[in-house]
């Protein structure tokens, strides 16, 4: 057995078209699919349930609370194609990569699909979601976005950090099992987030500004908080968080550039605090990891570099698994 395909290969951030949605069992023109995953060795998908940043009024909380659910029934469902299987806890996904079967899971992106309803966040995880990205681009109720969005009147900052809601919102995620995932939050959020939470805090799609200055990468001081709490920092595959593009030219990167930003987090934090996600079908795909077929380069490029079994098995899913653990024993 290759190295890769003894390694439970998790992708913690996998978006899906919405709602023309293709039949993910067939090959499609999708980077995720699940002909692709099983060619990529790919043991399990973090399906997302994302809403973008819309008007913060009753009808606006209304439609992207009702868009979330539809979608995490939607990728529940995906769970039942022969060869798969929906996992909600940690066993069931190391019980279905036992089996060689494929797991699909589910997550939330942008708390503003809770509108001002904390009691969302159980319903979701009662729906099997496993975590909740706080914001998307542009600020919502709960907390100031990493990309503020001027078009929908976004100042730069506008609660400094989190609201009193984000903060009962980071309560009530501890209490019902919902990680609570950073990615897209301002740095005063961020920090904030990890300072309330009883448990351990993720990054699930983001990349160093040490090396690249993009607003969607954290700094070395958010990678020391993540590392204090116990927590985990992603990194994905989207070119402009890992590489400045040359000036009017789109950014282009390669699986070194992301093993480039692993091996950062690695050397500030430890390398239990790292791991990495693809970000497929909503901006991610480098050179040589184009799409989920092609998920075996990053394992080699890992081993080329010196990693072993043990580690590897680490950063595609043994450390976003003792995490999810965490925030399941509160
Ligand atoms: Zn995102």
């Amino acid at each position: 057995m290759s190295l890769h395909d003894g390694t439970l290969v998790l992708d913690t951030h996998i978006d899906i078209r919405w709602s023309d949605t293709p039949a993910w069992t067939t090959e499609t023109r999708q980077l995720v699919d699940l002909p692709k995953l099983r060619a990529g060795g790919v043991n399990g998908a973090v399906f997302i349930a994302y809403v973008a940043q819309g008007k913060r009024d009753a009808q606006g909380h209304a439609a992207a609370s009702a868009r979330a659910a539809a979608m995490l029934e939607h990728i529940a469902a995906r769970g039942v194609a022969a060869g798969t299987r929906f996992c909600a806890t940690p066993d069931a996904l190391e019980a279905c990569f036992a089996a060689g079967e494929t797991a699909v899971l589910s997550a939330v992106e942008n708390g503003y699909a809770m509108g001002h309803d904390l009691s969302r966040l159980g319903a979701w995880r009662a729906q099997g979601a496993i975590y909740l990205t706080v914001t998307h681009d542009g600020h919502n109720d709960l907390a100031d976005s990493a990309r503020p969005k001027p078009a929908l009147g976004d100042g730069p900052a506008e609660h400094g950090g989190l609201s009193p809601l984000g903060e009962q919102a980071i309560a009530e995620m501890n209490r019902v099992g919902l990680m609570i995932d950073c990615a897209h939050v301002a740095k005063a959020g961020m920090l904030r987030a990890v300072e309330l939470s009883r448990v351990p805090v993720a990054v699930t799609h983001t990349a160093c500004t040490a090396l690249c200055a993009h607003p969607r990468g954290i700094d070395d001081e958010q990678l020391d908080a993540l590392k204090a709490c116990g927590g985990i920092a992603q990194m994905t595959a989207v070119p402009a968080f890992l590489r400045t593009a040359p000036a009017g030219q789109p950014a282009q990167a390669s699986v070194a550039d992301i093993v480039d930003h692993m091996e950062h987090a690695i050397r500030r934090i430890g390398i239990e605090h790292v791991g990495i996600s693809s970000d497929f079908d909503g901006g991610g795909a480098v050179q040589g990891w184009a799409d989920a077929a092609q998920s075996p380069a990053i394992t080699e490029e890992l081993a080329r570099r010196g990693y072993g079994a043990r580690e590897i098995g680490m950063l595609w899913s043994g450390n976003f698994i003792r995490v999810w653990r965490a925030v399941l024993a509160g």
